[in-house]
């Protein structure tokens, strides 16, 4: 554990400060970004910082201002707005109180925020008004946690950290944390004291200048790692060399998920971790007892569950969690509303580690999140046995009021929710059009395309370019693998991707010309619909597959012979396949488009050349339809995942023309 403190950097920091008062705020966010950079120290939105400021309110008397993390902010990106500017005065006198609910306490905090625009305070804000220094940081390091889960943790914690730190046995964050912590500080507190250990939660530093604070951070979770390295429990097991590898069997992901939807009453999302970390954690000869104990540090819950799902019984789990629920909810004070039941963690000798979640990013998270949750408990367990905090305290947390309260406000999820895409063509028009329709939608999308731009198309967490040919089979196969390892199974597909050949009369159409055409726009579909098959006919909602046809299928023009072929193949596929494959409730439809120009297909000469063999402009040309409307990618697109959706639940076999209105159709 090193200091990431640059003098330099710090300066360019304190040049943002339009004052002398706010350099402390301009430090105060440098040293937070330094320990969101860590991962093992914090993890999405894990970990707060505060520093208190001497300010002038409106009446020009002075008035000190704690500004804090503020909730929803991560402590690796926080910026000026991230931070809640509350009133010292009021937190110090909320603290004299002698009890406190929750909702009083989050009610309070807002209320004495200086800036109503603010983000909500961090729970622990009152923690922070009274530790008494400037700059107080604190995180939630995996080294420290490797030490205080375990049997004897307390005993080594004071065997680290003698007289320089304050121990304070686990309670849960809240107002009752930040009064035990003020009361074992005044008392126990010397001139040496430069941090307070929370047992099972994680550490705090203190100081008066923001490098101090930082560096002593650094320093106390340095000395747990030397502590780790000393006794032999810092280096992470690798994987035996003979280990055998996870069986590749992607549909067995596939089932996994339809059961979880069968069981959860909505799609999830399921993603691949398989590493040489989690192959040796899933091989650890101690791994039932490691894995069944619980979280690192409390709020992980939220992300994780308490546990993971070893091997594959997911109806199993959703018992034993829901027995767990009925338990401790029994206890609660308050009535609770049970969260859905399925794990967030798969751990399987078979098909290794996954990771679970209602959308792309829930289950990114609680990836980052596990990875240092396998290194933290293998290091526990080398050093002692790893041993986690009880299930009634995880329960409280996982349950906590002000987690309860979310639930209730949380506004119903988007369309596609779970759920996930396949569209081809998908490096530019109709085809980038439905990435975007897709995304917003809620969908995890797959983009798939010849040209490589494909890969970079969006940079999210529920995005997956893939460059592929699809007339090669292999890279196909490949494709819809890689699917189900990044997201866990496949809903829908669009198939977009297709060549639209020079102008060319029948007399003049080589056999070789044709075929490429074929090839490209009917057998390539062909072969995607077939290798998809098995995986749409398991999915929760039932599969879906939309055609990009043409309406040159029902009104074709002289010199398109090929393409019209081609999409007349194509289209009368999709009417086959509708008639075979609606008992495994999987619907498919065309959607012809007709004279979509923003694509790459249309130049600008291209354009003026066909609008002056009409003797019309440009304009005109484009809305040469009955509704005189330009047609556009955006509303092929829009349509290709409506037609996806519970509006068109009932139709299959199905063609919709989006071409303003053509009399040769009409
Ligand atoms: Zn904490």
């Amino acid at each position: 554990m090193k200091s990431l403190w640059n003098d330099s950097t710090a300066h360019e920091w304190l040049a943002r400060a339009a004052n002398k008062q706010e350099q402390d705020l301009y430090l105060r966010i440098y040293t937070s970004r330094l320990l969101g950079s860590d991962e093992s120290l914090v993890l999405h939105g894990g970990g707060n910082t505060s520093v208190k400021v001497k300010e002038t309110n409106i009446f020009g008397v002075p008035d000190e201002i704690l500004y804090v993390k503020g909730s929803g902010w991560d402590l690796a990106t926080i910026e000026r707005a991230g931070f809640a500017p509350v009133r010292m005065a009021h937190l110090l006198e909320l603290a004299k109180l002698p009890q406190l609910t929750d909702m009083q306490m989050m009610n309070e905090l807002k209320m004495c925020r200086i800036n109503p625009q603010a983000p909500t305070p961090s729970v622990e804000a009152i923690l922070h008004a009274l530790i008494p220094f400037k700059f107080v940081d604190h995180t939630h390091a995996d080294a420290i946690l490797a030490i205080t889960n375990t049997a004897d943790g307390y005993a080594r914690i004071q065997e680290i950290y003698g007289q320089d730190t304050v121990i304070v046995s686990y309670i849960m964050p809240g107002f009752d944390l930040a009064k035990k912590v003020a009361e074992q500080y005044a008392k126990e507190a010397n001139a040496r004291t430069i941090g307070i250990i929370l047992m099972n939660h994680g550490v705090f530093s203190f100081a008066d200048t923001a490098k101090e604070s930082y560096e002593r951070m650094i320093a106390l979770v340095g000395r747990a790692e030397q502590y780790l390295q000393k006794h032999v429990s810092w280096h992470l097991p690798t994987t035996p060399e003979k280990s055998k590898h996870f069986a590749g069997n992607t549909l067995t992901i596939a089932e996994i998920r339809k059961t979880m939807a069968e069981i959860g009453g909505h799609p999830v999302i399921i993603s691949n971790l398989n590493n040489p970390l989690t192959q040796a954690f899933i091989q650890h000869p101690n791994i039932e007892a490691m894995a069944q104990q619980g979280p690192v540090t409390p709020d992980h819950v939220i992300r994780t569950k308490r546990l993971p799902m070893l091997g594959r019984d997911v109806s199993k789990y959703c018992q034993q969690y829901t027995d767990y629920f009925t338990k401790h909810a029994a206890s609660a004070k308050e009535k609770k509303t049970m969260l859905d039941p399925l794990p967030r963690v798969i751990l399987d000798p078979e098909i290794g580690c996954y990771t679970v979640g209602k959308t792309a990013k829930e289950v990114m998270i609680c990836a980052d999140i596990y990875l240092q949750t396998m290194k933290t408990i293998l290091r526990a367990e080398s050093l002692g046995g790893y041993q986690s905090l009880d299930s009634a305290d995880i329960f409280n947390v996982e349950y906590w009021d002000l987690e309860q309260a979310k639930i209730q406000k949380s506004a119903s999820p988007p369309l596609f929710a779970g759920e996930i895409v396949v569209v081809t063509g998908a490096a530019a028009g109709i085809g980038k059009a439905c990435v975007r329709a897709f995304l917003q939608r809620g969908a995890a999308v797959v983009g798939l395309d010849i040209n490589n731009e494909v890969v970079e198309l969006e940079n999210r967490s529920d995005y997956l370019g893939i460059r592929c040919d699809i007339t090669e089979e292999g890279e196909v196969i490949q494709a819809i693998q890689d699917t189900i390892k990044r997201f866990g199974g496949l809903d829908m597909l669009v198939l977009n991707a297709g060549i639209f050949p020079k102008s060319k009369k029948i007399v003049d159409l080589s056999r070789d010309e044709l075929r490429q055409v074929m090839y490209v726009n009917m057998e390539a579909n062909l072969t995607f619909m077939r290798e998809c098959y098995p995986v749409l006919k398991l999915a929760p909602r039932g599969g879906r597959i939309v055609i990009i046809g043409s309406k040159n299928v029902t009104a074709p023009g002289p010199g398109a012979g090929a393409y019209s072929i081609a999409k007349a193949a194509v289209n009368q596929l999709m009417r086959v396949a509708a008639l075979e494959w609606g008992k495994d409730n999987i619907r498919i439809n065309t959607i012809h488009p007709n004279a979509v120009f923003d694509t790459k297909l249309w130049t600008k000469e291209l354009l003026e050349s066909r609008a002056s063999n009409y003797g019309i402009s440009v304009e005109e040309y484009k809305r040469k339809n009955i509704l005189g409307v330009e047609v556009t990618s955006c509303d092929v697109s829009e349509l290709a995942a409506e037609l996806c959706g519970p509006y068109y639940a009932k139709m299959t076999g199905n063609q919709l023309y989006v071409d303003g209105g053509n009399e040769r159709i009409i």
